[in-house]
């Protein structure tokens, strides 16, 4: 197929109902329909999925897609069944499927029906599987959440390390397109080394939230009526608190709860029935803040969550870029506060000494940069973009007066003095 012929736009409006493509998704599609190797940075909500799913449905052949969560690939073939009449448009190919209907997949596969079959990377590693996708017309073979592949990502997953490997077996030359929302430098040259695609077109979309303000307060014993006053300033609007901790979570939501904050707990320590009640009331407005461990966040999409506090640090730039992204969807305000205290680097340097030395190594070095983060004089904005390999210039980039380091410069040794060891 000629991709010169091919309307993309028109593709765009037939399958999804959209009429301009959002960023660089077209420069990455039509990289990928040229059968390039392609690698994809963009941030939450960028709009990836698409960047594989239309070339997918457009191409010969049956496009792979390799997502970590079987909740994350359920929720994208049923958005992609609905825009067809045909149900094998999609499939997962999983250890949960029946015989018979492993089956049925294989054959809407061989059939040429199948244009996106979704699979957990230790699925593919399947010999029986291998045996029969090595015998189909395969388009292309997407990586989702690429960051897996690099111990230095935030999610590292061992069976992503395979992957080049099975799809050499599949065939030499499928062209591969890995997609990442997090991309430090580092992460980025572990993917494309791993996957062998140093040649791979790059597309990198910007980090930058410009309407996200960005303040640290130092953690003192009074953090919790410092909370409350925050909270009640911004009353009636949606808001995240994350702790570190289970007891902690349950313990800030019952503070607030006692001085009049609607507020409900959020953590892996609740049995389902209760989590899916407290995400519902939060996203229904039944309640403003959700206090939560970082269990809570992944997939849910409220657009006007307006403040995103963290009681705790998180572990590296990255968790905190992700779970401070969750606020200002919209584009509107978007307060993200942290409160920081060296002791609780301490506290995080020690839960990972029971860990492999490397790992060790690894959760240090990304600590440093929390650290750093924590208390620098210059901008935050700047400094997390830096951290994802990006300049910004505060005169002239978007939201480059929001945050407290512009607002309120201060020497570094005074805001030293004020946090409590
Ligand atoms: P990501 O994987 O980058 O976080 P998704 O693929 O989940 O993002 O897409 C985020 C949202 O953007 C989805 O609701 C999707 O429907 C929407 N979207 C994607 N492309 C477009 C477009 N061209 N126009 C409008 N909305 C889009
Ligand atoms: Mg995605």
């Amino acid at each position: 197929m000629d991709s010169g012929e091919i309307d993309l736009h028109a593709a765009l409006k037939k399958y999804f109902g959209f009429s301009k493509f959002k960023g660089l998704q077209e420069d990455v599609i039509t990289s990928i329909v040229n059968g390039k190797h392609t690698f994809v940075i963009m941030p939450t909500g960028g709009g990836k999925s698409l960047c594989y799913q239309l070339p997918a449905l457009i191409q010969e052949g049956t496009a792979i897609v390799v997502s970590p969560l079987i909740a994350l690939m359920k929720n994208q073939v049923d958005a992609l069944r609905g825009i067809s009449k045909e149900n094998g448009i999609a499939h997962v190919l999983n250890s949960s499927l029946t015989k018979g209907e492993t089956k049925q997949v294989k054959e809407d596969i061989s059939n040429g029906i199948t244009k996106l079959l979704y699979v957990a990377p230790e699925s593919l590693t399947k010999e029986e599987h291998v045996d029969f996708l090595r015998q189909e017309k395969i388009s292309f073979v997407a990586i989702d959440e690429a960051h897996c592949i690099s111990e230095w990502g935030h999610d590292f997953r061992p069976e992503y390390r395979n992957l080049r490997h099975i799809i050499k077996r599949i065939g030499e030359n499928i062209p591969i397109i890995a997609v990442t929302a997090t991309a430090t430098p580092k992460v980025q040259e572990d993917i494309l080394k791993n996957l062998g695609i140093s040649d791979a077109n790059t597309f990198k979309a910007s980090f930058n939230r410009p309407n996200l303000y960005y303040e640290i307060r130092p953690k003192t014993k009074n953090v919790d009526a410092d909370i409350i006053r925050f909270v009640k300033q911004n009353q009636g609007k949606s808001g995240i608190i994350y702790c570190l901790s289970r007891k902690r979570v349950e313990e800030l939501a019952q503070v607030l709860q006692v001085n009049g904050i609607s507020a409900v707990p959020y953590h892996a320590g609740l049995d389902a029935k209760t989590r899916v009640k407290h995400q519902d009331m939060f996203l229904m407005e039944d309640v403003d803040v959700v206090v939560a461990t970082i269990a809570f966040g992944m997939g849910i999409d409220k657009p006007d969550v307006r403040f995103v506090i963290h009681h705790d640090i998180p572990k590296s730039i990255e968790s905190y870029y992700q779970e401070t992204g969750r606020a200002g969807r919209d584009g509107g305000e978007g307060h993200c506060l942290a409160y920081y205290s060296y002791k609780d680097i301490e506290k995080l340097e020690k839960f990972m000494s029971g860990k492999p030395v490397a790992e060790q190594e690894i959760g240090h070095a990304l600590l440093q940069e929390v650290v750093a983060y924590a208390e620098t004089s210059m901008s935050r904005r700047k400094f997390i973009l830096h951290y994802f390999g990006e300049e910004f210039d505060n005169e002239t980039g978007e939201g480059g007066d929001l945050d407290d380091n512009v607002r309120n410069p201060k020497k570094k040794h005074e805001a030293q003095d004020e946090v409590v060891q």
